[in-house]
């Protein structure tokens, strides 16, 4: 009883697409194997919706010790190219999957040509010589009819001669097309004799100039899971509409062997205040709005790994938002909160002062230094901890100091003690500043009775704040990320100009930080917390002993309050 109770609770966790993959393991079709594929176009990066499909495809095939492959759908070569080919592959491994095998559409540019072929002798396609203008003219709305064209009816030998043709570069670019012969008065405007060839004479990145005609989606996607064995073929909800079409080729594709790949839709991933389709994130890189495709704030898988993601935080916000039947759109919060809670449980703790000032220990001898002990991470003891240097001459951030502050300001004033974190409590006595009245030192006495880790050191302050040693600390570079967009839904500001939808704050680059010693054993993409300021990860741009930090989140979590009014 307990046990079916369990088994019960199991499959109520279970999201829509394993529950059909169970029915269809429970039922024995195809076999009982399961084989899904990741299908990406290679005509740009990878980005984070791609990461909802991609868990998704290797999620299934690993649970069900199936099957996921990796499939290129390089249907036009005109956008396509293996620069995407090679950061696709990157990206996924990145995440933390492996596809079994790698396959591409165009391994079956002939199986298709002569599929198509097949469809021409049998009156299910013809040549159509107008142009793909008049043609969506033609097509009608849902609630009328289309019209048909007047080369619908023309005999078969004629087109199986056109379409031969087309592909020895006879014809020009625009000037024919071979579509499917279905129903012009269909309710699925899919099927209203859809387009399934065109001429396309740009040279393919796999194939050169061997062929002159290139399958659209709809004649390519279903065929290709066919000819794989894929058993679940998972995509997005706008492909929806395009099912009836998929079933249409597979059963014209068929044989009887009781195998038959499916379509199965999901809800796609849209984030607040971003941007997904490839389309916008090239025209972001091309009119230079952005570095490039790994601009760290680019909503790419490679942005977001310079940004300093974790392929876990990543991986973990996906199993949170799930997968369903309805598209909306998540906030972007969700996605920090993942990164913050992933950061917390592994990042190093370390000390960087972003806007320097000095602080003098007026009553600490010069030239003492002193090794003290700064815990790498409270979350995990195990970590241990590492070195720090305190000494006279150390840095403080500007805003932990006010000459003349208000009650409720608890860090340094004239007057007051704070602890400095991981060493003493001092207490303040003064500044000085220039003529035009900035602060140019601080000055503080420290108590050495309450030095960090000693039995006297429970003495109570209202705050802690974090420093370096001005001789024992390193410059940096530190780069401060924001949202890219201004709007919550910039997709949805069809009017406005991609250049002026974007957050001119976006990037803040801080070009006089200090940050604590232990950082320069940093690596590129290293992950650390800078206390009390945020998450922050080592810049690949960093060379030569200059160090470069990006921002990955700031330590405030925005996320809880939003769940709480939801
Ligand atoms: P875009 O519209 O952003 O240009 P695409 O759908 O054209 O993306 P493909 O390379 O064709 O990109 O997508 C590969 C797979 O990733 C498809 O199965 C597609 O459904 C899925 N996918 C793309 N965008 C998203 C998204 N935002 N959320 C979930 N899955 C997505
Ligand atoms: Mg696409």
């Amino acid at each position: 009883m307990a046990e079916q109770t369990n088994a019960e609770e199991a499959k109520k966790s279970l999201n829509f697409i394993e529950q059909i993959v169970e029915n269809d393991l429970a039922e024995g079709k195809n076999g009982g194997r399961i084989q899904t594929r990741f299908p990406p176009e290679p005509n740009g990066y990878l980005h984070i919706g791609h990461a909802k499909a991609i868990c998704l495809d290797f999620g299934i095939a690993k649970r069900y010790n199936g099957i996921c492959n990796l499939r290129f759908d390089d249907t036009n070569p005109v956008k396509e190219d293996v620069e995407y080919v090679d950061s696709i592959k990157e990206d996924i491994q990145w995440l933390g999957f492996q596809w079994k095998d790698i396959y591409y559409a165009s391994d079956y540019f002939q199986q298709l040509f002569d599929f198509a072929i097949r469809l021409i002798k049998q009156g299910h396609a013809y040549v159509d010589e107008q142009s793909s203008e008049v043609i969506a003219q033609q097509k009608g709305t849902p609630t009328q009819p289309g019209v048909e064209s007047p080369y619908r009816n023309r005999p078969a030998e004629e087109s199986l001669d056109l379409f031969l043709r087309m592909n020895q570069g006879e014809f020009e670019e625009g000037s024919m097309t071979l579509r499917a012969k279905i129903d012009m008065a269909s309710s699925n405007m899919h099927f209203r004799d859809p387009i399934i060839y065109r001429i396309i004479k740009h040279p393919h990145h796999r194939t050169g100039t061997t062929w002159k005609v290139y399958p659209m989606y709809d004649f390519a996607h279903g065929q290709s899971d066919y000819f794989e064995g894929v058993t679940h073929s998972l995509c997005t909800l706008e492909f929806e509409v395009h099912r009836p079409l998929y079933d249409y080729f597979i059963d014209l594709l068929m044989t009887d062997d009781g195998y038959r790949p499916r379509q199965t839709e999901f809800n796609r991933l849209n984030l607040t205040y971003t941007m997904m389709s490839k389309r916008k994130l090239l025209q972001l890189v091309k009119e230079r709005l952005v570095a490039g495709w790994d601009d760290p704030r680019m909503p790419t898988l490679c942005g977001y790994r310079r940004r300093g993601f974790t392929p876990q935080s990543i991986r973990n916000f996906i199993d949170r938002i799930g997968y369903t039947k309805y598209d909306g759109i998540i906030d972007v919060a969700l996605l920090e909160h993942s990164v913050r809670e992933d950061l917390n449980e592994t990042a190093k703790r370390v000390s960087a002062v972003l806007n320097p000032v000095k602080l003098l220990i007026t009553n600490y001898p010069e030239g003492k230094t002193e090794q003290l002990e700064a815990v790498n991470n409270p979350e995990r003891p195990e970590d241990g901890v590492h070195e720090i240097t305190f000494s006279r001459e150390l840095y403080i951030e500007q805003e932990d100091f006010m000459e003349d502050a208000p009650k409720k300001y608890y860090r340094l004033t004239p007057g007051q003690e704070v602890r400095l974190k991981s060493a003493y409590i001092i207490k303040c006595t003064g500044c000085k500043k220039a003529a035009d009245g900035t602060i140019e030192e601080v000055y503080a006495e420290y108590l050495p009775e309450t030095k960090s880790g000693l039995p006297d050191s429970s003495r109570k302050v209202k705050s802690t704040i974090h420093w370096v040693s001005v001789a024992h600390s390193l410059p940096a570079e530190i780069r401060l990320y924001d949202r890219l967009f201004l709007a919550e839904n910039p997709a949805e500001e069809k009017d406005k100009e991609l250049k002026d939808l974007l957050n001119p704050d976006s990037l803040k680059v801080l070009a006089n930080c200090r940050v604590e010693a232990e950082l320069a054993e940093a690596k590129p993409y290293d992950h650390f917390q800078f206390q009390r300021i945020g998450y922050f990860n080592l810049d690949p741009d960093s060379k030569d002993g200059r160090l470069i930090f990006n921002r990955t989140v700031s330590l405030k979590d925005t996320w809880n309050k939003i769940k709480d009014k939801v």
